[in-house]
């Protein structure tokens, strides 16, 4: 269950200057609090959602809307709105996905560059994952690099979901006699079609 909605916190109060009282009809008792809303996800504030104001006055205590002010107050009160500034807190959320987003793609253009750097100087042990053609996905592991191919031992087994491919990696899974000759055009090939996941390495 996602739990969001708006919340509401006090960011400021000040006196409305020329502001007469609905009720009372005191003038410059009338105050006013401006409360910011923001939308929270898991209370976790995600952005901003507009400024409300409450009044009051001073005098005999009673509780306004802004559309019960005068024209004065309504000024008054549209001055007073603007000056008083959205917390930066109230955008934490938009800054998490912000971060979450940005390492994301830092850590993708990273495990690319790890993988151009594993293709172009291959070692023995290296594992390469890659997707089979009914969309499963399985290993193969490099037993020997040469200079013109590297010997694969492909893995056994295969699952149906990348995640699983750590269940499958396993010493046991590689048969000795089911090894194949790759050359660097296998290899390439393989990685232009997309169907190479990662290398670990
Ligand atoms: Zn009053």
């Amino acid at each position: 269950m996602i739990v969001y909605g708006y919340r509401s916190t006090h960011l400021k109060s000040a006196p409305l200057p020329n502001t007469k009282c609905p009720n009372c009809e005191t003038p410059n008792q009338m105050t006013a609090s401006v409360y910011g809303r923001h939308v929270h996800i898991f209370w976790i504030p995600l952005f901003p959602a507009g400024k409300t104001g409450v009044f009051e006055c001073q005098h005999c205590h009673k509780g306004f809307k802004k559309k019960e002010l005068n024209d004065d107050g309504k000024m008054a009160y549209k001055n007073f709105k603007g000056s008083v500034k959205t917390p930066i807190w109230k955008y934490s959320g938009l800054a998490l996905i912000a971060i979450v987003i940005a390492f994301a793609f830092y850590s993708n253009s990273q495990d690319k560059a790890r993988t151009a750097e594993y293709l172009e100087q291959p070692a023995m042990f290296d594992v390469y994952t890659f997707r089979t053609e009914q969309n499963y996905y399985s290993t193969f592991k490099v037993l020997e690099v040469f200079d013109d191919s590297i010997y694969v031992n492909y893995n056994s087994l295969e699952t149906n979901k990348l995640t699983g491919v750590r269940d499958i990696d396993k010493t046991e899974n590689y048969i000795d006699s089911l090894y194949y000759v790759l050359t660097p055009d296998n290899i390439k090939m393989l990685q232009e079609s997309g169907d190479l996941m990662n290398i670990k390495r």
